[in-house]
């Protein structure tokens, strides 16, 4: 552009030398809305997808689209599967841009009662609205498993979570997409939780993960954002199609804070395991403790699955006060070090009490049944010295 002959407004909105300088050492952030074609030809060559390129920041920004390769890059690690990501505006997003581009009305989708407390909402209050049942069952439980997808033949999905959030409840991931791909339905995991450094759900032959990386992912607590991940490109389309149409995309900050985070994540994961195992061991002697669920203690019932299935047991553990509901809340209260804060897989230790917070919605009836009981408290042991981290409980405990 030749500035010299511009009028001075002008000036103020065209930016000089467009190709700037030599690449960037890091990850730069997108805040463009649309992307410019050269040539008539050239834009329609990336519309059509004949050419690869970008158009309009809904339909993928280069920030959000490179943090989405490196995410399907860290679920497919080990095995051959040719996987595509897209990343999302949150976690409950990622559901639902996957759940309506897989099922339509007349489909039904099978689930465990102990979903994470948005993802049962959206079921039974969105989902059930557009013509999409939704049946329960415990997946861990083969036989149940194999009986519910005869009785029902519209079953088009069966919808996983393990390890359960607060308790920790787990099923065998292998035994449910053999089941599956015997009766040709759709597989989705939630893998929030375990993150693909403990657990590679596609391995097992799982067809969808999700994630909220608003947790460990990220791990920071600085951005909403998820991810659906496919691990073969045959649904690509109607995936991409459904984000596109219904404007779930990321945006490209929350894409690069997601990045920061996932440079460290094996480094995280490692000391919030660590931390993890020594905070359940010493709640585990505690006489003031009644049940504590970590899947590393020995006497876990879940202890062995873990093993094979995880890499490790993760940075998450709940446990049951001796008491009443007035002695949790007072535990709660006499909390100083740690954070009293509804999410989890951040950097700092994070206290939640289910019953009164997470689970609120959650009739009691079907929480006391999955071990949601008045006095449990969930913890996101965070990389903290362990030590502070004891000091903290051990004197709310008193
Ligand atoms: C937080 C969470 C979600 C929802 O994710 P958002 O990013 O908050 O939308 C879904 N599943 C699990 C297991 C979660 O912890």
């Amino acid at each position: 552009m030749q500035n010299e002959q511009k009028r001075f407004e002008s000036l103020c909105i065209h930016d000089q030398n467009k190709e700037y300088t030599t690449l960037p050492h890091q990850l730069p952030i997108y805040a463009t809305s649309s992307f410019e074609f050269s040539s008539i030809d050239e834009g329609i060559d990336i519309f059509s997808g004949n050419k690869e390129g970008h158009v309009y920041s809904r339909y993928g920004n280069p920030t959000i689209d490179t943090v989405a390769a490196k995410i399907a890059s860290l679920e497919s690690f080990g095995t051959d599967t040719d996987s595509f990501a897209l990343l999302t505006s949150s976690g409950m997003s990622a559901i639902s841009t996957l759940s309506i581009a897989l099922f339509e009305p007349g489909d039904a989708l099978l689930t465990q009662e102990n979903l994470y407390g948005g993802t049962t909402e959206l079921f039974e209050k969105i989902l059930k609205r557009y013509g999409v049942e939704v049946y329960y069952a415990d997946l861990g439980n083969k036989s149940e498993l194999e009986s519910k997808i005869k009785k029902y033949k519209n079953i088009k999905g069966i919808y996983i979570e393990s390890p359960t959030n607060p308790t920790l409840a787990c099923v065998d991931l292998e035994i449910i997409a053999k089941i599956a791909i015997e009766n040709k339905v759709h597989t989705i995991i939630d893998n929030t939780f375990p993150t693909p450094y403990l657990q590679r759900p596609f391995s097992f032959g799982i067809d969808f993960i999700i994630h909220s990386t608003t947790k460990y992912l990220n791990g920071h607590g600085n951005s909403i954002s998820g991810i659906i991940i496919a691990r073969s490109s045959e649904h690509k389309n109607e995936i991409w199609k459904a984000q596109k149409l219904l404007g779930t995309n990321c945006n490209a900050f929350d894409a690069w804070l997601l990045n920061n985070g996932l440079k460290t994540l094996q480094l995280r994961m490692d000391r919030h395991c660590q931390n993890a195992m020594a905070l359940a061991k010493f709640l585990n002697a505690h006489n003031k403790i009644t049940t504590v669920h970590y899947l590393g203690l020995q006497d876990n019932p879940y202890h062995e699955l873990a093993k094979r299935q995880m890499s490790d047991f993760g940075g998450m553990l709940s446990f049951e006060i001796d008491g009443n509901l007035e002695d949790a809340r007072n535990f709660m209260n006499k909390i100083k070090f740690c954070t009293l804060a509804p999410t989890l897989g951040d950097v700092d230790t994070l206290v939640v009490h289910p019953a009164s917070m997470s689970h609120l919605n959650i009739p009691k009836e079907i929480r006391e049944r999955n071990g949601i009981s008045d006095t449990l408290v969930r913890i996101s042991v965070g990389i903290e010295n362990i030590n502070d981290i004891i000091e903290d409980i051990t004197q709310a405990l008193r």
